[in-house]
């Protein structure tokens, strides 16, 4: 997740386009957030559903990332674009 951020932070450095490396960091990053937490709340049982740790919240925020500024599918779409140099869609 590091990595390929910092990465797409070096392109950018060098002046470089770098939409499909952000979009396969981003898309790393956010569903690594979402399996950490969904583990968190296995490991915690009823009590990771409880308002007490404060894990459901961050249950329900972190689901939220994947939305805004690029979904999955889209953030997918930029990347194959970039890799094959083919668009998902033409003119
Ligand atoms: C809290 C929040 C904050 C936001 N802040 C900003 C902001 O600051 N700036 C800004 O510009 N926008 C912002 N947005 C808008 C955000 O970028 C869009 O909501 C987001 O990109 C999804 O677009 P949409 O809601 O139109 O969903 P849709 O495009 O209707 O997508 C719905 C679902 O269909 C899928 N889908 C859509 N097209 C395809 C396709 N071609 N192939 C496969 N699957 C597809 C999507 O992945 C998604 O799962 C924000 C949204 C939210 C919820």
């Amino acid at each position: 997740m590091r990595l390929l951020s910092l990465h797409a932070l070096e392109r950018i450095d060098a002046g470089e386009r770098a939409n499909g490396i952000s979009a396969m960091a981003k898309r790393y990053a956010c569903n690594a957030a979402e399996k950490a937490v969904s583990s968190a709340m296995h490991v915690f049982g009823a009590m990771g559903i409880s308002q007490e740790l404060g894990l459901e919240r961050v249950f329900r925020d972190v689901r939220m990332l994947a939305i805004p500024d690029g979904t999955y599918e889209i953030l997918t779409l930029i990347a194959g674009r970039e890799l094959t140099g083919v668009p998902a869609y033409r003119a």
